[in-house]
C-alpha cells in the first residue's frame, strides 16, 4: 500500500494516530469499511476514554497513553495533522515502510470516481478569507460548491456525504499539506509565505516544502503572489500536469498572465482570449470587502482560482460583493467621535499585522499579547509613520515596546502592564486619549491571545464591547 489510490480495505490493517475531531470520524469510517482499526493516543484523559469506550463498542481497538509504540502489522498509519512528522511513531512506520496519510489524504482517497475537483488555497495569512471569497464567487456562477478543509468544515464529510457538488474551494494548512501525498488539485494558490510553526516543520525550508506541496500535479493552474517570490519559487519547482499554467497576481499592473489592479479595478489577464493585447474587467476595488490591500490580494488569489475553473467575470464581481469576512478579521466596529475602531484580532502574527497596519493612514495601534518568538523590528519599522500612538497589553509587550525604541521613537506609547482579561478596557480608554478625529484605533496585536483571553474571538469581543460604551459614554 503506497500512496497510490486504495481501493480494497477489508482486512487492511490500519492504525489511527490520535483520538479527536479528525480521529474519531476516520477509526468510525475506515471500520466501516471493513479495515482493522487500531486508535494510538498519547492522552489518557477522561475525554480519551470517553471516546476510546465509544469506538470500542464498535469494535475498534484503542491504545490510550502509548502513541510511540507501531502496532504490529500496521499497514498504513492515518494521523491527526497536528502530529509533528518527528514523532516516534513515524521514525518507526519510515523503517517499516509504512506510509502515513493526514485527514486531507484519507478524504481525498475516499472520494468517489465523479467527484468534485478540488480548488485548494494555503499561505501563512488569508486561506479562510480567501476561501470564503472563492466559494461565493463560484456559487454566483450558479455552482454548487462549498467552502472546507481547514476552514472547520470536515472534508471526510463532504466528500463521503450526500450533497453533489460541482467543486470544492479547500483551504489547506502547512500540516495537512505534509501529510497528503497524493492529492491533485484542479489549480491552487499559495498566497504568502511567512516564517510560522517553524517549531512543527523543522526549518522555513520544510514549511516552504510543505506547502508547495499544494501545486503538485495541478491540472489548470497554479496561482502564485507576484510580491511573494517564495510562492513563485514553489510553482517553478512542483511538478505538473503538462498544459498546467503558472498564474500570478498582483495589486500592480498586471503582465500577461497576472491578474491585478489597473485604475481601481481588478483586471485578468491571465484567462483571456490574446492575453499580449486583452484585458478583461471583473470587479472594482470597491467591491472587496475590506478594500485593504492584503484584502484585495486575497480576492485576485479567489478570481484567479474561480476563472481557472472558467468562471465568467459578472459572477467574480457578484461574488465579490456579496461576500463578508468573519468576525475579528479588520471588522469595522464603530465610529466615535470621528474615529473608527477596528477589530483585527485575528492578526495572531507579525504577517498579519503589517498587512493591518498597511491599510490605514493614522493608526493608534492596540497591540501585545504571546509573541511566539517573533521578533517585531521590521513591523515596527514599517508601520512607523503610520502610528500615531501605541497602546500595550500582554505577556511579551516589552518585545514590542523594545521595537518601538528603536525604530519609532518620537510615537507616544502607553504600557499598560496588564494581563488581565479587564486590560482591554483600559486599553481602549487610552487609545481614545491618544486618536485624533479621522484616525482609526487599530486592535492588531501581532500576537496571540491565550496569555489574557481563551482565543482571538474573546480578545475581538472584549475591545468591541469596550467600543460599545465609549459609545454610550460619548453619546454616540
Ligand atoms: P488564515 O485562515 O490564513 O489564518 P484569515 O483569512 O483568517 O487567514 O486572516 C487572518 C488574518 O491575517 C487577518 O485578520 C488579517 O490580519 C491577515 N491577513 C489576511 N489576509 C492576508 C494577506 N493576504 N496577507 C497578510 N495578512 C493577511
Amino acid at each position: 500500500m503506497g500512496s497510490g489510490k486504495v481501493t480494497d480495505w477489508q482486512g487492511k490493517r490500519v492504525t489511527v494516530a490520535g483520538l479527536g475531531v479528525s480521529g474519531v470520524p476516520a477509526a468510525k469510517v475506515l471500520h466501516g469499511l471493513g479495515a482493522v482499526v487500531t486508535v494510538v493516543n498519547d492522552g489518557d484523559d477522561e475525554r480519551a476514554r470517553a471516546q476510546a469506550a465509544e469506538l470500542e463498542a464498535l469494535g475498534i481497538t484503542v491504545r490510550l497513553g502509548d502513541g510511540a509504540t507501531l502496532p504490529e502489522g500496521t499497514e498504513l498509519i492515518v494521523t491527526a495533522p497536528g502530529w509533528k512528522p518527528d514523532k516516534p511513531l513515524f521514525a518507526a512506520a519510515a523503517e517499516a515502510g509504512v506510509p502515513v496519510w493526514g485527514d486531507v489524504e484519507l478524504a481525498w482517497q475516499l472520494r468517489g470516481p465523479d467527484a468534485a475537483p478540488w480548488l485548494a488555497v494555503t499561505g501563512t495569512n488569508g486561506k479562510t478569507t480567501t476561501v470564503q471569497m472563492l466559494a461565493s464567487i463560484l456559487k454566483a456562477a450558479g455552482l454548487r460548491t462549498a467552502a472546507v478543509g481547514n476552514i472547520g468544515v470536515s472534508l471526510l464529510d463532504v466528500v463521503l456525504g450526500e450533497e453533489k457538488y460541482d467543486v470544492l474551494a479547500v483551504e489547506l494548512s502547512s500540516y495537512q499539506l505534509h501529510w497528503a501525498p497524493s492529492l491533485r488539485a484542479h489549480s491552487a494558490a499559495v498566497l504568502n509565505l511567512a516564517p510560522d510553526h517553524l517549531d512543527w516543520h523543522g526549518s522555513m525550508e520544510a514549511y516552504a516544502k510543505d506547502k508547495g506541496r499544494i501545486y503538485e500535479g495541478n491540472r489548470v493552474a497554479c496561482v502564485y503572489n507576484v510580491a511573494d517570490k517564495a510562492t513563485e519559487d514553489l510553482v517553478r519547482e512542483a511538478d505538473v500536469e503538462e498544459g498546467c499554467r503558472a498564474v500570478g497576481f498582483t495589486l500592480g499592473t498586471p503582465a500577461p498572465s497576472q491578474l491585478g489592479v489597473v485604475d481601481g479595478i481588478l483586471v485578468d489577464r491571465a484567462f483571456v482570449e490574446d492575453r499580449q493585447k486583452n484585458a478583461q474587467e471583473l470587479a472594482e476595488v470597491s467591491d472587496v470587502n475590506p478594500p485593504a490591500p492584503h484584502n484585495i490580494a486575497n480576492a485576485l488569489a479567489a478570481a484567479a482560482l474561480a476563472r481557472a475553473f472558467g468562471v465568467p467575470a459578472k459572477a467574480v464581481r457578484d461574488g465579490l460583493r456579496a461576500f463578508r469576512p468573519d468576525a475579528h478579521r479588520i471588522a469595522h466596529v464603530a465610529d466615535v467621535d470621528g474615529v473608527a475602531y477596528v477589530d483585527d484580532s485575528k492578526a495572531t502574527n507579525t504577517h498579519a499585522a503589517e498587512a493591518s497596519l498597511a491599510a490605514y493612514e493614522s493608526i493608534v495601534w492596540i497591540a501585545g499579547g504571546l509573541a511566539k518568538g517573533a521578533t517585531f523590528d521590521e513591523l515596527v519599522a514599517g508601520a512607523a509613520k503610520r502610528l500615531r500612538g501605541v497602546v500595550l497589553i500582554g505577556a511579551d509587550r516589552a518585545l514590542i515596546r523594545e521595537a518601538l525604541t528603536r525604530h519609532a521613537p518620537e510615537v507616544p506609547v502607553v504600557d499598560l502592564e496588564r494581563t488581565d482579561t479587564g486590560a482591554m478596557r483600559a486599553a481602549v480608554a487610552e487609545a481614545r486619549k491618544l486618536a485624533h478625529a479621522g484616525d482609526t484605533v487599530l486592535l492588531a496585536p501581532a500576537c496571540a491571545s491565550m496569555d489574557m483571553f481563551a482565543n482571538y474571538n474573546k480578545r475581538g469581543d472584549a475591545f468591541a464591547e469596550a467600543v460599545r460604551e465609549l459609545g454610550e459614554g460619548a453619546g454616540a
